[in-house]
């Protein structure tokens, strides 16, 4: 079972500790075996300890930065949501291919962000600009949110937001299964909850530190039971040996172990493994030992949306994996939602 994370460094910004949330995580903090620093912004963590890119990479992934969100301006978040929902940035996570190695670059540590109302008054706007549509705020692009909310409890406090909002609703993403302290919230069904999976191979390969399949199903369950909205991101499907067992077994595991209420609602979204060079890059770098198959080679190149080749699998291999997920989700999964193959 992968513990909770607890930081072993944590950098105030003076500023937080005016804020209620940022008082209590001091406190917290203090009682636990956790160093305290202090530091006038987040831009001058720097002297993480650490000899080498690598250790102080490691390092920077168990540091907690608690701040403030200066930005109130809200990215997009197509097609998914039409907003990304700001309140923690990093992950304690090591997925070998995790996304934020490329756009977080040196500053890999996790920041909490303490004025939570300010951000809510944000969302407030966007909500307003857009009524009487429906604006949908992605809590996960920038963190894995559900990974450090046993210490904040922010996203607590945004499921039961958007739970009161008339025109908001909440949607995010975790590979964590430390949900116990979500379920009692009073959701009113305006968050949909989704749970990142994999064949166990591949989270046992190339996602240390993040919870195991067995872990997220269960979890999976309770939140379901908790009679939130469900979902399932199953990425990247990654062909390795055994690849099709290995999917079919933890969809067959997903049906068993969720309660009957919960397959009336359900979504999938699916996205097969890619990358671009500069992530290779970065992977090579930070993971140096990892099996994660990155040859070009054996790929077919996309054009991105961000203006740069991805390497995707090749048709065949796209549609074999295809067939797999469009036989089996239906199958197993009658009244569920494909939302997307990408
Ligand atoms: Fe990245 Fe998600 Fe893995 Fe965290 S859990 S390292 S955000 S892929």
């Amino acid at each position: 079972m992968v513990k909770a994370f607890v930081p072993q460094l944590a950098y105030f910004e003076p500023k937080a500790l005016e804020y209620p949330l940022g008082k209590a995580l001091y406190d917290k903090f203090s009682k636990m075996d956790i160093e305290i620093r202090e530091t006038t912004s987040h831009n001058q963590v720097r002297n993480l300890p650490g000899d080498n890119d690598f250790q102080k990479y490691r390092h920077a992934k168990s540091t907690l930065v608690v701040g403030l969100r200066k930005t109130l301006k809200f990215d997009t978040s197509k097609p998914s949501a039409e907003y990304a929902i700001p309140f923690a940035t990093g992950c304690m996570g090591h997925c070998h291919y995790c996304y934020l190695q490329t756009t977080m670059g040196s500053k890999p540590y996790i920041r909490t962000y303490v004025n939570t109302e300010d951000i809510f008054e944000a969302a407030e706007h966007y909500m307003e600009e857009r009524h009487p549509e429906v604006t949908r705020f992605e809590a996960s692009c920038t963190s894995d949110i559900v990974g450090i909310d046993h210490l904040t409890h922010t996203l607590k406090e945004a499921i039961e937001y958007f739970g009161q909002s008339q025109y908001g609703l909440l949607r995010f993403v975790t590979k964590f299964a430390h949900v116990d302290h979500l379920l009692d919230a009073n959701h009113q069904g305006r968050t949909r909850f989704r749970f990142s999976i994999n064949a166990d191979f591949v989270i046992k390969y190339f996602e240390p530190g993040t919870s195991r399949l067995v872990e997220r199903i269960e979890a999976a369950k309770k939140v379901a039971e908790a009679d939130y909205p469900l979902g399932f991101i199953i990425a990247p499907i990654y062909l390795h040996e055994g690849w099709r067992e290995g999917y079919q077994t933890m969809l067959e595991n997903l049906a068993e172990t969720l309660p009957s209420k919960a397959k009336a609602d359900l979504t999938f979204e699916l996205i097969q493994h890619r990358f671009t060079a500069p992530a290779k890059r970065v992977i090579q770098k930070n993971y140096p030992m990892t099996k994660l198959e990155l040859d070009e080679s054996k790929r077919k190149t996309k054009w991105g949306r961000y203006g740069i080749w991805k390497y995707v699998y090749t048709d065949q291999e796209q549609e074999e994996m295809k067939e797999l997920f469009m036989t089996q989700i239906p199958k197993l999964f009658p009244k569920a939602t494909i939302e997307y193959f990408t």
